[in-house]
């Protein structure tokens, strides 16, 4: 079912509850009001009945005077008077036609000199009766009843019901139309949205959703698709980025590689002179298998660890980081060398972990000239192992800081190419670290070389 159809069903059915409500609230105070002004107005006859009685006059004159007061027809049938036992006074000039009803309850009531009000059928039609005992002297001498129809007071009901039972129904009709015209308008604009977003291709991620301006929920949620869409555009765009560093990477020593075999093919060549040419495919056979890896390295660490994150202690990939520079750092003549080193245990796939590590050490090494040093530490700090590895190489410029991060970026090609690095290094080594909820960062230190910094949270 439709929002709109669901809110306008809603609201109709509690604008019914509350309009039933306060129909039958107002119907049981009409009611108990109407009942309230005839019991007013049999009291007042009574009273009228009582003061005339007690003028003294004589029982005849008495007829009289309430035959004219009250008009012959309703004196004859709702008022009459009894002896102190209950019995109709008979009554000039004619007897009634059929008397008042005298209750035992009213008599009782009567007899200790208490006024009953009570509603009878009477003649087949309902009537409301007060019975009022006169009082002298401490005696019960007189007992007046004195009676009224209740068919005006329902004949008002009976009108008011049938007028709450027209208006009710077309109130909530009203409501309802007026309600689905309102929903209609305010869900338009999430039409207009759901159209544009459907328009919104992988080819098109630029185009954007129209906001209204208004700043309401609907905008909030026009804004939020829009950052979605850019987050898309751009991931798009790096990966089409990436594919086409990717292919010329693969393309460079490919075309090298074509290039040296064409070259050997075009005359015969003395043994050595095809050993040269083999030595040197080979090389670049090496360096597309790198680039191989590395893609495939970087691809696995972006799917994050694949095995159940064991918890590992990070001492021992320390050392076997150190040692790795070590080795490379015999043929350069920088210094490697461990800092201080804490216990430190975080969780996750030590393989991938010491990729990551290795990875930094091995770009240390490779950009520090000899008689340089390169440092090693691992401390533990606010929840979190900091591995650092701290160099005095060439150093990195601030504004290159966050770039040397992406694939294929390369500060300085023509070294890079010489020192055999694909480009991937540091991506790896972030894709790796951030799959196990942590940060690699360049950190900003004072004095020549650079410092990467890996913090990684602790296992509990
Ligand atoms: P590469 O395989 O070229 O080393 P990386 O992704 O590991 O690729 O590094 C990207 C670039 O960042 C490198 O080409 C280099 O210019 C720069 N770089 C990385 N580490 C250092 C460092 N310790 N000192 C100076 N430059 C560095």
């Amino acid at each position: 079912m439709r929002i709109r159809t669901r809110l306008t069903l809603w609201y109709s059915a509690i604008l019914l509850g509350i309009l039933l409500v306060i129909g039958s609230l107002s119907y049981s105070v009409l009611r108990w009001s109407l009942m309230q002004d005839l019991d007013a107005s049999l009291m007042t006859v009574a009273q009228v009945v009582h003061d005339t009685r007690s003028d003294d006059a004589d029982d005849s004159d008495l007829d009289t005077i309430l035959r004219n007061l009250l008009g012959p027809e309703s004196y004859e049938r709702f008022v009459q008077l009894l002896d102190p036992d209950g019995r109709p006074r008979p009554r000039a000039p004619e007897p009634r036609a059929s008397a008042l009803p005298f209750s035992a309850q009213a008599q009782a009531n009567a007899r200790r000199g208490a006024n009953t009000f009570e509603t009878i059928t009477h003649d087949r039609e309902q009537v409301r009766i007060l019975t009022m005992p006169i009082v002298e002297d401490k005696h019960v001498v007189r007992i007046v009843q004195v009676g009224s129809s209740l068919g005006r007071a329902q004949g008002v009901l009976r009108r008011y019901f049938e007028t709450l039972v027209v208006l009710i129904p077309l109130g909530v009709g009203l409501a309802a139309a007026g309600g689905a015209v309102i929903a209609r308008k305010a869900l338009r604009p999430v039409d207009a949205m759901t159209a544009a977003a459907r328009r919104i291709t992988a080819e098109d991620l630029h185009q954007r959703i129209g906001r209204q301006g208004t700043q309401d929920e609907l905008d909030r949620l026009a804004e939020t698709l829009n950052g979605m869409l850019a987050r898309l555009d751009e991931a798009f765009r790096q990966m089409r980025r990436f594919a086409a560093d990717a292919a010329h990477e693969l393309r460079t020593p490919l075309t090298a590689l074509k290039g040296g075999i064409e070259v050997a093919l075009r005359a015969s060549r003395t043994p050595e002179e095809y050993r040269q040419v083999l030595a040197s495919s080979l090389e670049d056979a090496d360096r597309l298998i790198r680039v191989a890896e590395d893609l495939l390295l970087l691809s696995r660490a972006a799917a994050g660890p694949e095995m159940p994150r064991l918890r590992i202690e990070l001492e021992p990939l320390v050392l076997e980081a150190l040692e790795l520079g070590t080795r490379l750092a015999q043929g350069t003549g920088a210094h490697v060398k461990l800092g201080p080193v804490a216990p430190a245990a975080v969780r996750g796939d030590s393989g991938a972990l010491g990729r990551a590590m290795r990875n930094l050490v091995e770009n240390a090494v490779k950009y520090t000239a000899a008689g340089g040093t390169v440092e090693l530490t691992l401390r533990t700090a606010a929840g979190q192992a900091v591995f650092a590895v701290k160099d005095t190489g060439i150093g990195i410029a601030p504004a290159d800081a966050e770039r040397i991060f992406e694939p294929f970026v390369r500060l300085d090609a023509a070294r890079a190419r010489e020192t055999g690095g694909t480009g991937l290094g540091l991506a790896i080594a972030r894709s790796i670290v951030l799959a196990h909820g942590g940060t690699l960062a360049l950190e900003r230190e004072p004095g020549p070389g650079s410092c990467f910094v890996i913090s990684l949270p602790l296992a509990s």
